[in-house]
């Protein structure tokens, strides 16, 4: 059991002026109060923030969290208030533990909506000061290591929240010994078994590899000596669950897993750590792709380091890590190393940069409202691994990885988001689903016309990209929603030679909130939207009529002649992204093509062709007119069957022809039926109905093509 005098002379070793009256107080305050208690393993209650302090010292920070780590508990399992506190041990000491309390009172649970809002809550409760957060992951860590007088039900929960959110934010600090040990802990509670093996499996393979590592370690000591660079060297096993991980992610086995030993060489200067890298390759010849230069771009959480993988002297794979001391000691400790709250001190601006991620964070879970979209962000942008990236000028950009030149342009500005058109990446046009790699520069390629899309949803991989295209295509939803439901209010009224313009000046009159809506617009977009029919409303409004004016005779309106523009042509289909409509998979019209549109619930309009045999069963009411629109010239997918005599080379035949006419082949099918002939099923992209006429015709002339047939899906 830790006790008081160890934790004050761990801090008598980092700091020591340090006046620690605080800390005995808040010893002597803690015992009292949760005298009598006792934990799980039926040691006095006091342990538990004895030894929570001493992490906290360990991490080298100041008295006042050191203070809260003794007092973390007082206030949720004693009579202690706040206010007890705040008198006794200061404003600071008192906002740790209520904050603490906090977090500690929220159920991670697994219902999406409920999980959201408590990551909310916690990430509210530690915003306020970052050392609440440290302080609850001394907690949870101290928790982890007593985990096993738990019952096992409660352990398997208690280490998957662990896994899902404290591991990764104790990674985020930098501190990597306590994410390593967190992992490690919660590993061995959520897989047993799995844990059980891996350890023998890897125990057994290190004890044949000390040889191995000593050789390795020999070898770069002796080359580092030969150009005159002293160092130190490091050979040491990875943590089990990153082993266990990569065996996972790659569906591997141990034994195809060759750098269970992560190398390290410590040089004085950065210049240094470049210089042994020269050598390193000299030596060992470097596996493309893996080399990562974390010193000209540290991670956010300030780790520096030079990354690279080479193949060892037994042709095996070999992580090599090369730093400063000053930068070893940063990736072992984290923001402690080199940020510390001193008495009285607040925080440096310099030094809160690195939490720009916090901040980003409470920003977000302020604008995102569907708990399912906070929680992606939340996931994809503080628990996965990041990209560095470069403006043109030079200014550094992090992202999650996976992320796109789309999450790069949101990132710079809304519009430029909205108007992204493609982008340069080293110079280099590449296409916007390209993934962004570390030192990458990116340039965006605006333009006026190009908008959003739904694909760019399945592309963009932060939350305030996806937010942002969300928010774009909700708000063009409900522009052509209103455009649509507008037409189709006002052919209904036509119809039953009512006057739509007066319906509207009147703004929808009681019909309006008859159907429960707030305005006439809103209203209007439901029916674009498919919710509620153009019959129901006019249904409602001849109702009233015949209530009021019973006596009187009904008043004939003339139908109006129809005006010109969008109105009169019926519905314009402007492509096959269009928002409000779509093409039917069925009879895939083209651009040319005779057609009609349906009005889906809640999909706009679907567009057939007018000989499409689905248009059969579909409700006359809902059907409307729809007119081309096209002005660009992107492919169309179509289906067409190709019969011909079954002679070899038929198919590049006819795949020659169709190329041959300019279109494109997306899916080729062949059947070959008994009566020797062979059967073909191309989906082609054209770009209308007349350059779909030029590829069957193209198709007909080739030798041995005995019949072309456009055909719909089956
Ligand atoms: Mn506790």
């Amino acid at each position: 059991m830790i006790r008081i005098n160890d934790i004050l002379d761990q801090v008598n070793s980092y700091m020591p002026d340090a006046d620690t009256s605080l800390i005995q107080k808040a010893y002597v305050y803690s015992a009292k109060v949760h005298a009598g208690q006792t934990r799980l393993s039926g040691e006095p209650y006091l342990s538990h923030p004895l030894a929570t302090a001493f992490i906290l010292a360990q991490l080298k920070l100041d008295v006042a969290s050191i203070a809260a780590g003794l007092l973390h508990d007082t206030i949720e399992d004693t009579l202690a208030t706040f206010e007890e506190l705040q008198e006794l041990f200061g404003t600071d000491v008192a906002e740790i533990v209520e904050g603490v309390t906090k977090i500690s009172q929220i159920e991670f649970q697994s219902k999406i909506h409920k999980q959201a809002e408590n990551i909310r809550k916690m990430i509210l409760a530690m915003s306020k000061d970052i050392r609440v957060l440290l302080v609850k992951l001394a907690d949870r860590l101290h928790n982890m290591r007593t985990l096993n007088f738990q019952r096992e039900e409660k352990q398997v929960k208690i280490a998957r929240e662990t896994l899902d959110i404290y591991a990764p934010l104790a990674s985020r600090l930098g501190i990597d010994w306590i994410k390593r040990e967190l992992e490690d802990l919660s590993f061995q509670y959520m897989y047993p078994v799995e844990y059980e093996a891996l350890s023998r499996d890897v125990e057994a393979r290190l004890g044949k590899r000390k040889v191995y590592v000593e050789e390795v370690k020999e070898i770069i000591s002796r080359k580092m000596a030969e150009y005159g660079l002293s160092c130190r060297v490091l050979g040491r096993p990875k943590h089990l669950f990153s082993i266990f991980r990569k065996m996972r992610r790659r569906n591997v086995t141990l034994d195809e897993i060759y750098d269970l030993i992560a190398f390290r060489i410590i040089l004085n200067t950065p210049k240094e750590c470049y210089e042994a890298l020269g050598i390193v390759h000299s030596v060992w010849k470097p596996v493309p792709g893996r080399f990562k230069d974390y010193i000209s771009l540290p991670k956010a959480n300030m780790y520096q380091s030079l990354h690279t993988t080479v193949i060892g002297p037994y042709g095996e794979r070999m992580e090599i890590q090369i730093r400063t001391e000053e930068m070893d000691k940063i990736a072992s400790e984290g923001i402690a190393a080199h940020w510390l709250y001193k008495e009285g001190k607040v925080v440096q601006k310099e030094q809160a940069k690195q939490f720009d991620w916090l901040t980003q964070l409470m920003e977000w879970q302020k604008e995102l409202e569907d708990p399912r979209e906070f929680l992606e962000s939340v996931r994809m942008d503080l628990f996965s691994n990041e990209v560095y990236v470069l403006t043109p000028d030079g200014d550094i950009k992090e992202f999650p990885s996976g992320a796109t030149p789309i999450d790069f342009a949101y990132a710079i500005h809304t519009e430029v988001g909205h108007h992204c058109a493609g982008a340069k990446v080293n110079g280099r046009m590449v296409p916007l689903k390209y993934e962004l790699q570390n030192g990458d520069v990116v340039e965006i390629i605006t333009s006026k016309h190009h908008v959003p899309s739904r694909d760019w949803l399945k592309i963009a991989k932060t939350g305030r990209a996806r937010a942002r295209i969300r928010q774009w295509i909700k708000t063009e939803e409900r522009e052509k929603s209103l455009v649509l439901g507008r037409e189709l209010c006002a052919r209904e009224f036509r119809k039953h030679r009512l006057d739509f313009n007066e319906f509207v000046k009147s703004g929808g009159g009681d019909i309006v909130a008859a159907f429960s809506f707030k305005s006439l617009e809103d209203l209007l977009i439901a029916v674009g939207y498919g919710k509620i029919s153009p019959t129901q409303i006019v249904g409602k409004l001849v109702r009233a009529d015949a209530k009021d004016d019973q006596d009187e005779q009904p008043e004939i309106v003339q139908e109006e002649p129809r005006k010109h523009g969008a109105g009169s042509q019926g519905v314009l289909i402007h492509g096959h992204d269009d928002i409000m409509i779509h093409l039917a998979k069925c009879c895939t019209p083209v651009p040319g093509d005779d057609v009609v549109g349906y009005i889906t619930r809640g999909r706009g309009i679907t567009v057939h062709r007018t000989n499409c045999p689905n248009i059969v069963n579909l409700d006359p009411e809902r059907q409307i007119e729809v007119k081309w629109d096209i002005t660009k010239e992107s492919g169309y997918p179509v289906r067409l069957a190709v019969t011909t005599t079954d002679q070899k080379g038929m198919l590049a035949a006819v795949s020659n022809a169709i190329s041959a006419a300019e279109a494109n082949i997306m899916e080729a099918k062949v059947t070959t039926s008994p009566d020797l002939r062979a059967s073909f099923t191309f989906t082609v992209e054209a770009s209308d109905a007349s350059h779909l006429r030029r590829v069957m015709a193209g198709v007909r002339k080739v030798d041995g093509v005995l019949k072309v047939e456009r055909i719909n899906a089956s």
